[in-house]
């Protein structure tokens, strides 16, 4: 049986079909924001809520979200097929850690319903892994090609005093569940000073040895943490230095809808990406929009600004008013974000973690 035979069997017809929104909710009214940049790229965090506590990410004792906040699955899955209604191609889902949120794979199933029709292209997910060995085959049965998985090291040691609470071969075992599930991966590492600096090459070596792709990413200034994050903070210019003394690197169009730019590394042969918020604003062509698991929609990562999508979504059965808040949201949509990280400004940009947003 398909994913969708599955998950339709599971859901009422007309809810079904009522999901797929007539009128308002069509692609023939894409969003397009004052900036005449198109919002074609949903990022969903389902839960706040993660079983690592990554140190530029988290505190080690977060206050969460109270449950009773959260959207229902039933209600993650209408306010995503809304978005897909009005023109999203692409749909990551992201957390906190999505894979620890209870019943998650019906979500997958029924969001797979928009890749058997044609009106998505591609269902993603970024993970920190350690859920894997347990999904990842129901994850590519649901039509998954490819997951982002975090590893900002490959040290056991320093994987258990970056995450805090992980384990470092649970999340290799997920990676060879992926595989053997056939999903494509790609890795992403934050690049962190004085912490991981030193196996930024080691780390090219292990994914592209691999056959996976690796996307390096600065530290935004999101949330409040233990640390400092001053003391964090590198930037992947002086990483990209650094790797052209032992790589070859060619700029490629490469491009997986998101942020990243591509690199070709003529030693590995592998795609290397850099995602560069703090040392080159990538705003410009941003076709990216968020949710949060309450309902929240960001309108960008680095902004305060958002629209409360949870009421017009319980308002009403159909989805006139949850189209109407998602274009009065579009049309808030900012030029691009202003983080700073530098002694002066010791307090994060926007009070929010990016467990929150998602990543
Ligand atoms: N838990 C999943 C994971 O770790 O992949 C998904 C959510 S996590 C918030 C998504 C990505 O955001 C991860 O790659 C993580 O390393 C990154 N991240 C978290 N906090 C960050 C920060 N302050 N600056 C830059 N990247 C961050
Ligand atoms: Fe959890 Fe991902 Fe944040 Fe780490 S980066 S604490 S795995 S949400």
């Amino acid at each position: 049986m398909s994913c969708l035979e599955a998950c339709n069997g599971r859901l009422p017809a007309d809810k079904v079909s009522s999901m797929i929104a007539p009128g308002a909710g069509s692609a023939e009214y894409p969003m397009v924001d004052p900036f005449g940049r198109h919002v074609t790229y949903l990022r969903v965090s389902v839960t706040d809520r993660c079983d690592f506590r990554c140190v530029y990410c988290m505190s080690e004792h977060m206050t969460f979200l109270p449950k009773k906040d959260l959207l229902t699955l039933e209600e993650l899955d209408r306010l995503c097929s809304a978005f897909v209604a009005r023109g999203v191609r692409k749909l990551r889902i992201t957390g906190g850690e999505p894979l620890v949120r209870k019943n998650i794979m019906w979500l997958f199933r029924a969001l797979s319903r928009h890749l058997e029709s044609g009106r998505l292209e591609e269902l993603t997910l970024t993970t920190n892994g350690s859920q894997l060995p347990r999904y990842a085959a129901d994850l590519a049965a649901c039509g998954l090609e490819r997951v982002n998985v975090s590893l900002d090291t490959l040290r056991p040691d320093r994987f258990k005093s970056i995450t805090r609470w992980g384990d470092f071969s649970q999340v290799m075992n997920g990676l060879a569940a992926a595989e053997k599930a056939g999903l494509a991966i790609k890795l992403n590492a934050v690049a962190l000073k004085g912490v991981n600096e030193d196996e930024i090459e080691d780390l090219v070596r292990f994914a592209h040895g691999r056959g996976y792709d690796l996307t390096l990413i600065e530290t935004m200034p999101l949330g409040e943490i233990d640390g400092d994050r001053t003391e964090q903070y590198l930037p992947l210019s002086i990483v990209r230095a650094r790797l052209m003394d032992r790589f070859t690197m060619e700029d490629i169009p490469y491009r997986t809808g998101g942020p990243a730019r591509f690199v070709r590394v003529a030693e590995t042969g592998g795609r290397l990406g850099f995602i560069t918020p703090m040392t080159h604003n990538f705003c410009e062509s941003c076709n990216r929009v968020r949710l949060t698991c309450t309902g929240t929609l960001y309108m960008c990562l680095g902004q305060e600004d958002a629209a409360d999508l949870r009421s017009p979504l319980r308002a009403s059965a159909d989805d006139t008013l949850l189209s109407a808040a998602i274009d009065e949201a579009i049309g808030r949509k900012p030029k691009g974000h202003d983080f700073v990280i530098d002694r002066r400004t010791r307090r994060p940009a926007v009070s929010r973690h990016m467990s929150v947003t998602g990543g």
